[in-house]
């Protein structure tokens, strides 16, 4: 065992049931050490969160194993060699992407999106908050029945005026989902132009 690394002490400690969440960069000193076991020593961490084996593949590349309730979780690390600042990356063991951070879960190790941790606001793109936020609109104006209330194909120009609304709040506020509808449109074809290219949105 390397000097230095406290692998195998027998205290065991509260798992806190909150989502903690780790940064590539806390391995990065594994890049270069020996191989063997190591512990990260966290607080935040249970004994089997913290216990890993340093191991390596063929190709170099170095793989970082917890035992987790009995399962191996494998993580490795790569390093992008490609940026200046030569940016660790660890895989999740479930999507095998590589992210900045991985999430300790109960049982487990996982990337955000695996274990479905969602911040709406922070991972949604803006064409994507504008197309809730005219659903929304709608929803108010027609109601969550109206058939195409979460089209974004069909516009509301045409759409009938509520019986109890007055003529001059109903225009104000189609006028105002209009506008949006406008602004969304441009909005989502770039964005099917840089996922698909330009082919795909011109056989629209
Ligand atoms: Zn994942």
């Amino acid at each position: 065992m390397p000097k230095g690394h406290h692998y195998g002490r027998t205290q065991t400690r509260a798992y806190t049931g909150e989502y903690h969440r780790i940064h590539a960069n806390v391995f990065k000193q594994l890049l270069t050490k020996p191989l063997g076991n190591y512990s990260l020593n966290s607080d935040y961490l249970s004994d089997e969160h913290q216990k890993l084996k340093l191991s390596g593949l063929d190709c170099g590349v170095r793989l970082m194993t917890f035992i987790i309730k009995d399962k191996q979780h494998k993580i490795a690390l790569i390093l992008d060699n490609r940026s200046v600042s030569n940016k660790l990356y660890i895989t999740c063991p479930y999507c095998q992407k590589q992210r900045q951070s991985l999430y300790a879960i109960k049982y487990a190790y996982g990337c955000r999106q695996c274990i479905g941790l969602h911040y709406a606001s922070q991972s949604e793109r803006p064409s994507e908050r504008l197309m809730r936020r005219i659903r929304k609109l709608r929803k108010e104006l027609w109601g969550y029945d109206w058939p195409d209330v979460n089209n974004m194909f069909e516009q509301v120009s045409y759409w009938p005026k509520p019986k109890w609304m007055r003529w001059k709040t109903f225009e104000q506020k189609r006028g105002k989902i209009t506008e949006l509808e406008k602004r969304y449109w441009p909005m989502a074809v770039a964005q099917m132009d840089s996922l698909f290219g330009k082919e795909y949105s011109q056989l629209m």
